[in-house]
């Protein structure tokens, strides 16, 4: 079997609706028939989609993967520790939603992001939490939920044969300006490092889009990978 390649758009939501539709022509140009989009039912507690009907037409337009990413994207609890404070607020940016959250808590968070997707005809595959932060005793909510997969900073959880696949990702980091210069050079060791691996991911991110140099960087990254990988989404590499 070929390796496989995931390409998938985090933080989807009625503002970054241009700049994905931007990156997705991109994609086919360079022969990425299919991405993984990561939507948000209500981004930031502010857009929820019912009140966008373009946004959701759009995206019902879609030939692509729909992953439930979070329900607002925004961490609601205030971790009291300090491991946890640097968890929730500088590696996430305070966009780990479902890190803190108690069991029923994440339940109710992942149903009504659900429900927030139904009311408008989207139907999702799997979840993936914001920053990839998700308890291992929560996981299993994603599949009584009805999806067929999780998503993990390493791991892809195959709901229904409750398998797990080693998926690595490379994910450039835009935020600050340290980061951007260095981002480039640490993603490209992780790509060699993780050139044998069955499966690779590569995940952008709206901000990537303001700088021209990243934009540039994932595009060839992109077509650097395709060279020797089949493209693919998330919820085809669980289909039975
Ligand atoms: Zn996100």
């Amino acid at each position: 079997m070929k390796p496989k390649l995931v390409v998938s758009f985090h933080d989807l939501h009625p503002g970054s609706m241009a700049c994905c539709d931007r990156f997705l022509n991109r994609l086919a140009a360079l022969g990425v028939p299919e991405a993984s989009l990561l939507v948000v039912p209500n981004w930031y507690g502010e857009a929820p989609l019912s009140e966008h009907p373009d946004f959701c037409e759009w995206l019902r337009g879609l030939p692509h993967d729909i992953s439930l990413h979070g329900c607002t994207h925004v961490a609601g609890h205030r971790p009291e520790k300090p491991l946890e404070w640097l968890m929730a607020n500088k590696y996430t940016a305070g966009e780990g939603e479902f890190y803190k959250l108690s069991l029923p808590e994440a339940d109710h968070l992942m149903f009504q992001g659900l429900e927030i997707f139904r009311e408008v005809g989207i139907e999702a595959n799997g979840f993936i939490a914001p920053a990839w932060l998700i308890q291992d005793d929560h996981i299993p909510l994603v599949g009584k939920l009805g999806l067929d997969y999780c998503v993990t900073f390493k791991k892809i959880y195959d709901m229904n044969r409750l398998d797990i696949l080693r998926a690595p990702v490379l994910c450039t980091t835009s935020r600050t300006g340290l980061r951007r210069a260095l981002t480039r050079q640490v993603v490209s060791m992780l790509a060699s490092k993780h050139a044998h691996e069955d499966i690779l991911r590569i995940a952008v991110h709206p901000i990537d889009f303001r700088f021209p140099e990243i934009e540039n960087f994932i595009h060839g990254l992109i077509a650097r990978t395709l060279e020797t990988r089949e493209p693919t989404t998330y919820a085809k590499l669980v289909a039975h």
